[in-house]
């Protein structure tokens, strides 16, 4: 087996060596790193490199996967949880270095990271301790002297495709449940950040799972990706990304009937009304708007304000925004880089948009040019726009939020639903009747009172409508290994 190693002396100079990622294919690590991944905060330093995977890397990964499944799902499933749950103290004791690899691959700040690391620990503990966890009902039955049980069964082989921004938690909550459950994987992360998904693969593969049991191979979405949403031996596919990207995938996999679970892109929205207190209805904007550098797809990217608390809203929000000055987030930035230079480019080009059909720029930038040595882009808050502005319409994954005025709840209400997306949705206010009404009346998968679009726990079902889902299995808690397990009804007469 290669031995994997995680620093090469080939960024001389600098404090940072670029680490190694390479593929993990039935137990051992292959391909030769070559593809530069920059620092987004110090372009002049190499993050990372990662292999060229082909549709050949793709192919023999999902054979070994094949050939691992059936052991792998007939160990009992406590056995399969106490792996994922010693992969996870194996995260734990290497948090550092992992949360310090995030940031300098993925531009997050440190505290950020961090959390990343302990979220992907916790859900492998609590996927790993689902495997003492009953999965199936007891039922009556009309016939006598019979007993009907359901269980749920392994598919067998799932390829899960990930994006950039939460390059470790993603891959880490998709895994853990299709594992638990019995299945093998095949992970194909972002192009962007090879490494955090490099070091999940190293706790399981220490943790002692078998070989091909859990496949990593990088590359291209077009060419390593393709190929997985091809392969006729891949019984499903969990994807994290934009909208185009996944309803093309859906296209591959409806056609073969394979099970397909898409998570894409959101315009998420917050109502605030005129009983909400401002300076704390800003905060809950500014976390939702400006955490991560707005890189989440749960992250507040329209605003609704009523007329009574709009002055004082916006005031606070300006003035909140100030606290969120970008910068290296290894360096304690309060929010930290944008992941690349086409990303900056597209924010920056929605907000001049946006400023030339009339838009009030609040505070913030239209400049995409690197600054600093990085990717940085200053929180920005835009008013004054028309509601079919693209800038309210369409996704921007940057830190740019739009203010824009409504006359009351009920067209508050209209406006946030008003999206082809529905991931989260959120209202600010004291009144219980309404943010009942909003529970039940907003169109989102996720509703949030009082509190910011983005952050869930992880044991709670998590997943959109609309164009943000295919809106079928839900990710997350429980729930999660519905998606990597078919159900069966079993009659037993005695
Ligand atoms: P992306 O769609 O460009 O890429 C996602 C993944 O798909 C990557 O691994 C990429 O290599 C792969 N891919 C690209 N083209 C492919 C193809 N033709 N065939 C197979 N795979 C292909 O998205 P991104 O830029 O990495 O991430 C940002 C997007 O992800 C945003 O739209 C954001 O809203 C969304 N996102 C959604 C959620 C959610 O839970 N709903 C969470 C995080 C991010």
């Amino acid at each position: 087996m290669t031995s994997f190693t995680t620093e090469t002396p080939r960024n001389p100079g600098t404090a940072a060596p670029p680490a190694l990622a390479h593929h993990l294919i039935g137990g051992s690590w292959a391909g030769e790193p070559s593809v530069e991944r920059r620092n987004p905060a110090r372009l002049d330093q190499i993050a990372a490199l990662s292999p060229a995977g082909t549709a050949a890397d793709a192919d023999t990964a999902v054979a070994a996967a094949v050939r691992a499944q059936p052991a792998w799902a007939s160990l009992p499933a406590p056995a399969r949880g106490a792996i994922l749950i010693k992969a996870a103290s194996l995260l734990e004791e290497r948090a550092e270095g992992i949360a310090t690899d995030l940031v300098r691959e993925e531009g997050k700040t440190l505290a950020e990271a961090s959390g990343e690391v302990r979220r992907a620990t916790d859900v492998l503990r609590f996927f790993g301790s689902l495997g003492w966890a009953a999965s199936g009902e007891v039922l009556p039955s009309s016939l006598p002297g019979t007993t009907v049980t359901t269980r749920r069964e392994p598919l067998g082989v799932f390829a899960l495709i990930t994006p950039w921004n939460f390059p470790l938690a993603i891959p880490a909550w998709k895994a853990a449940p299709a594992l638990v459950a019995g299945n093998a994987v095949v992970l194909k992360p972002a192009e962007l950040t090879p490494l955090s998904a490099t070091h999940l693969a190293r706790a399981l593969h220490d943790a002692g799972l078998p070989a091909g049991v859990f496949n990593v191979v990088h590359g291209k979405g077009r060419v390593v990706g393709e190929a997985l949403a091809r392969d006729g031996r891949v019984a499903g596919l969990s994807f994290t990304g934009s909208t185009a990207v996944g309803l093309h995938l859906n296209g591959i996999l409806d056609a073969r009937r394979a099970r397909v679970q898409l998570e894409m892109g959101g315009k998420n929205a917050v109502l605030v009304l005129d009983d909400a207190a401002p300076q704390a209805a800003a905060a809950v904007v500014a976390a939702g708007a400006f955490g991560l550098t707005g890189q989440a797809c749960t992250a507040t990217s329209r605003v609704y304000v009523t007329p009574g608390v709009r002055g004082e809203f916006v005031d606070a929000l300006v003035h909140q925004a100030a606290a969120y000055a970008p910068g290296d987030g290894l360096d304690g930035a309060r929010m930290g880089a944008v992941v690349s230079e086409a990303q900056l480019r597209q924010d920056a080009a929605a907000v001049r948009g946006a400023v030339e059909r009339g838009a009030r720029l609040l505070t913030g930038t239209d400049d995409g040019e690197p600054s600093r040595g990085g990717l940085f882009f200053l929180p920005t808050v835009l008013a004054d726009v028309d509601a079919d502005d693209p800038v309210v319409t369409d996704e921007i994954f940057g830190p740019v939020v739009v203010v824009l005025e409504v006359p009351d709840y009920e067209a508050g209400l209209a406006s946030v639903n008003a999206s082809r997306y529905g991931l989260t949705a959120g209202i600010c206010t004291d009144s219980l009747a309404l943010a009942t009404d909003f529970a039940e009346r907003a169109q989102a998968g996720v509703v949030k009172v009082n509190r910011p679009t983005s952050g869930l726990d992880l044991n709670v079902p998590f997943g959109g409508i609309k164009d943000s889902s295919t809106n079928t299995f839900r990710e997350q808690g429980r729930t999660a290994i519905e998606f990597y397990t078919w159900g069966k009804t079993v009659y037993l007469g005695v």
